[in-house]
């Protein structure tokens, strides 16, 4: 008998069947501003289609069922082979039919890199473990474009708009996936430390054919058709184009020795690889391995940011959408003050994530010798994949702490935020690497760190609380050594938050920027969430985070 012990009222029924990009005001100026109007109808249509019931089921089956290797087949042959659930391949080919593996290359148009980043980081807010191999493949792009017969063979798959996942050599293939492999047991962010050989089987240096010996300890997306790989020669680091099947059809001898067990990124197959005399193409000049696959970092870093900047923006919209819905001591928790201060500081982290974004993304797509475009391509990048990602970590727990103990469960979709937004801070340098990367560009380009100064210059000129900050980061520009090495987290801390105020002032309405500049530049501001000091108009920068 059933005895009615209780009803179940108060509880939030999760958000779904929403439009990812309608919703987000703040991306679609971006898009606009960026003259990407006619890209607009392709990008609802996307966002409709992430926010659908089902593709967040999709998504979350892709992360339950995790990739399982299989390294022989059952007559005893290695097939080292890692087999996905369908979800997976859903995800997957969610993204290569929106073309975010090349967009900005194979479909050059006003505004495509504004909409490739809008779509990248609006399918990373739903399932992030995919954009590991989309975005290993688009960042070889550049680096296979200087190979030119290499490239040739190449591109149409590269640019393919048709998800073909089968095992099979690349040249019967519609589209391929390239992944990257530099790190080692012995060390990563040091890839001086290499081990992996690599000897000429036909004529030597750029396009030779060369036998690779070694391992590799972390190598995401084994199943990728190729990967960029960095072995030593006699004249030392280079880096290689070692695909799953050698030109004549059989398997290559890349042994995958087992999958990584991960705390988060769970959809996503990353695996330790033993190389047994492998064979692989020399790409960029000998020697010159790490500059060659350094210029693929440079394009993951800028995918980095826009991840983080997807995952905070998710997390905000979820905390927004629960608190506007449970009730505590009597009233909605979005109605209580201490928890609208809370929400409301989420919401400008999320705002000023989009817009560095954006920022970045228009000067990749402005590259050339411009000293501005340079300094936020080489500068603030490596700088902005710190602190958005470290941003991304601390808000997606306070995110999770909106939800009260469901936010903890794993059944929700606050958990799977949570433990992606690490392994972005992590992989494709560390935060160290980062503002180290970041000091090392700005002495290595002092023209282009000056015109960053000029023009971050106006925005500081009347504002008291901004102008030291301003000086203390051209003082960097004077210093080097050690000290300066040691204070180099500070000086990337202080140069994202110039930027992002910068960028808050001129794109946002004034009560983000104000708001923004209040907390951010006060001296008692420790990063921990819901600190903001009175005076901010709360309701507006709401609505506008989440105008639903
Ligand atoms: C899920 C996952 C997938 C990955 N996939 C790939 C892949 O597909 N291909 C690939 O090549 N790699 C991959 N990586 C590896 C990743 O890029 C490295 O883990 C990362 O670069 C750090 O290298 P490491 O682990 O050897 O750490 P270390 O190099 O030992 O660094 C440890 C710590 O020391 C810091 N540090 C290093 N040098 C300095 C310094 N001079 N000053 C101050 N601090 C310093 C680093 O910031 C880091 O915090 C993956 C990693 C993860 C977690």
């Amino acid at each position: 008998m059933n005895r009615g012990t209780h009803e179940v009222t108060n509880v939030v029924t999760e958000l779904q069947d929403y439009n990812v990009y309608l919703t987000d005001i703040a991306l679609r100026d971006g898009v606009r501003r960026a003259g990407g109007a006619a890209l607009e109808a392709e990008l609802s249509a996307y966002g409709a289609r992430l926010g659908s019931g089902e593709t967040l089921r999709m998504a979350e089956e892709a992360n339950h069922f995790k990739p399982e290797l299989h390294t022989f087949d059952r007559q005893g042959r290695r097939i080292d082979r890692v087999e996905f659930h369908p979800a997976w391949h859903g995800v997957m080919r969610m993204a290569r039919e929106q073309n975010l593996v090349s967009q900005p290359f194979s479909d050059p148009r006003p505004g495509a890199w504004a909409a490739y980043a809008a779509g990248f980081s609006m399918h990373g807010q739903v399932e992030a473990g995919s954009q590991c191999p989309n975005s290993m493949t688009f960042a070889c792009i550049p680096v296979l474009q200087k190979e030119p017969a290499l490239f040739e063979q190449l591109r149409d798959k590269l640019y393919s708009r048709t998800y073909d996942p089968r095992d099979i050599p690349l040249e019967q293939k519609t589209s391929i996936l390239v992944g990257m492999g530099m790190t080692e047991k012995q060390g990563g962010s040091d890839v001086r430390a290499n081990t992996t050989r690599a000897v000429p089987l036909s004529g030597d240096g750029r396009g030779g054919e060369y036998e690779i010996t070694g391992h590799k300890w972390f190598f995401s997306a084994p199943m990728c058709d190729a990967h960029l790989v960095v072995a030593r020669t006699e004249n030392g680091l280079s880096c290689f184009f070692v695909p799953r099947y050698r030109p004549d059809g059989s398997k290559n001898a890349i042994h995958i020795q087992r999958l990584k067990d991960k705390i988060g990124n769970r959809s996503n197959s990353s695996s330790e690889v033993e190389f047994d005399g492998a064979w692989g193409r020399m790409i960029g000049e000998e020697g010159r391995g790490i500059p060659t696959i350094i210029e693929m970092a440079t394009y993951t870093r800028l995918n980095c940011v826009m991840g983080s900047a997807g995952l905070i923006r998710q997390a905000v919209v979820q905390a927004i959408h629960y608190a506007r819905h449970r009730q505590a001591f009597g009233k909605h928790l979005a109605e209580q003050p201490l928890m609208r201060n809370v929400l409301v500081d989420m919401a400008l982290e999320s705002e000023a994530a989009t817009q560095t974004m954006m920022r970045l993304t228009q000067a990749f797509a402005l590259a050339g010798e411009d000293p501005l475009q340079r300094a936020y391509q080489r500068i603030v990048t490596p700088a902005a994949k710190l602190w958005v990602a470290k941003r991304s970590i601390e808000l997606s727990a306070e995110a999770m702490e909106v939800f009260g103990g469901n936010g903890y469960m794993d059944e929700g979709p606050m958990g799977r935020l949570y433990r992606e937004t690490p392994v972005i801070s992590i992989w494709e340098g560390s935060g160290n690497v980062m503002a180290l990367d970041m000091m090392r560009a700005i002495s290595r380009e002092p023209d282009a760190m000056r015109a960053l100064l000029d023009d971050l210059a106006p925005c500081c000129a009347d504002d008291a609380r901004l102008r030291p900050h301003l000086a203390q980061l051209a003082d960097c520009l004077r210093r080097a050594g050690d000290d300066v090495e040691f204070l180099a987290r500070r000086y990337a801390r202080q140069l994202v938050l110039l930027v992002q105020a910068r960028l808050l002032r001129e794109y946002a309405p004034a009560e983000i920027a104000d708001a923004f500049i209040a907390s951010r530049f006060d001296a008692q501001w420790g990063g921990v969430f819901g600190m903001l000091p009175e005076g901010v108009n709360v309701g507006a920068v709401l609505e506008r985070a989440w105008p639903v």
